[in-house]
């Protein structure tokens, strides 16, 4: 039997200015590279459900359909609320993904593709004012200099806190519109993830040889057992009795494991039509998928990002903090235009550990 053939992702460390909109990236962290860079959405929209604060972005797949005119160029993002308080155990109301499609011919880039110039003209703030500290549609600007803005009120304070109250000064004697509002500033490191550039390519059937696969996956074993505790940080030792480990005969897990062997640093599992390499076999909390709210059609799997990307954005394995085993993103079929620039689509959060209680 042949397994079908899926691509997958790898980060790799890239220059901010090569991650810039105009050169369609797929990345993760820093600030979101927007697609259609008029209708950007807005703190409103990209409010956590639980906590109200700001999500943060975290990942962007450039995805076009090949077969559609108008998927040209085609982006999927995430965002993600950072507070482990807001992450709870195979739910993903902490998440929002969205979706966003130009045809080749459209406002915002050229015809042909940009060539890789640093300095080359391309003023964002011409299609919408985006927050200084995020990079989300920002409604407010700083009152002294009037030249950077901001999404919320938090982000504005976070930006005076992290250097805008010692450069607001000198910004105000300038008069040229100086904001390349790509860069990630201050405040923006200390609030966002790392950013990385996401790349994408066939998944080999050949087993990796320059990485010892043993060591790679006795870390993402490590990983997953340590993130165990954080999943149920908030858990007396005696509920803890209640709950299942599936290691180690969960077969799903097993399969999980033996496909990311051949390849342990991948962050990206992207099948387009296929279906979810699952990491556990307790699959309760995976529901029916909601057909597409835009045009009544049905969603289909797209891709997938696995716990491992975890490890790169830093979030580490401390107690409390964000965690998923399997985010499993399904998007409208035929990717429509209908409703919004951003379209919200559907994700699916599996952890480790299936809660019963
Ligand atoms: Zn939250
Ligand atoms: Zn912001
Ligand atoms: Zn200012
Ligand atoms: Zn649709």
């Amino acid at each position: 039997m042949t397994t079908k053939r899926v691509d997958i992702g790898f980060l790799e460390e890239k220059c901010n200015w090569l991650l810039h909109p105009r050169f369609f990236p797929s990345k993760v962290g820093g600030k979101p590279a927007w697609l259609d860079l008029k209708n950007v959405p807005d703190f409103a929209k990209l409010t956590c459900k639980k906590c109200e604060e700001p999500l943060i972005f975290l990942c962007q797949v450039y995805a076009p359909f090949e077969e559609s005119d108008d998927c040209f160029h085609r982006t999927i993002f995430i965002f993600v609320c950072q507070k482990g308080s807001c992450c709870k155990t195979n739910s993903a109301d902490n998440f929002i993904i969205l979706r966003c499609q130009l045809p080749r011919k459209n406002d915002y880039y050229s015809f042909e593709p940009y060539e890789e110039n640093e300095n080359e003209c391309f003023p964002m703030d011409k299609w919408a004012k985006l927050c200084n500290v995020c990079g989300i549609k920002a409604p407010s600007h700083c009152s002294k200099c009037k030249k950077v803005y901001y999404c919320s009120r938090q982000h504005q304070i976070l930006d005076w806190q992290k250097g805008h109250k010692s450069i607001c000064p000198d910004l105000q004697k300038k008069c040229d519109p100086y904001w390349n509002n790509f860069n990630v500033t201050e405040a923006g490191q200390s609030l966002l993830f790392k950013e990385w550039e996401l790349i994408v390519d066939e998944e080999d059937e050949e087993e990796v040889t320059a990485v010892d696969p043993n060591q790679e996956m006795e870390k993402l074993r490590k990983m997953i057992e340590e993130k165990k505790v954080g999943t149920l940080g908030n858990v007396s030792e005696g509920e803890l009795e209640q709950y299942t480990s599936p290691l180690p005969e969960d077969k799903l897990y097993n399969k999980f494991s033996k496909r990311i062997a051949r390849h342990p640093g991948q962050v990206l599992r992207y099948d387009k039509g296929g279906a979810p390499l699952w990491i556990t076999e307790n699959i309760g909390n995976i529901k029916s998928i909601p057909n597409c709210q835009y045009c009544n059609g049905d969603r289909q799997f797209e891709f997938q990002i696995m716990p491992q990307l975890l490890n790169f954005i830093h979030v580490g394995i401390e107690l409390n903090s964000i965690d998923w085993g399997v985010l499993a993103i399904y998007t409208c079929k035929g990717s429509c235009n209908d409703g919004p620039a951003y379209k919200e689509e559907f994700i699916i959060k599996q952890d480790l550990i299936n809660v019963t209680v």
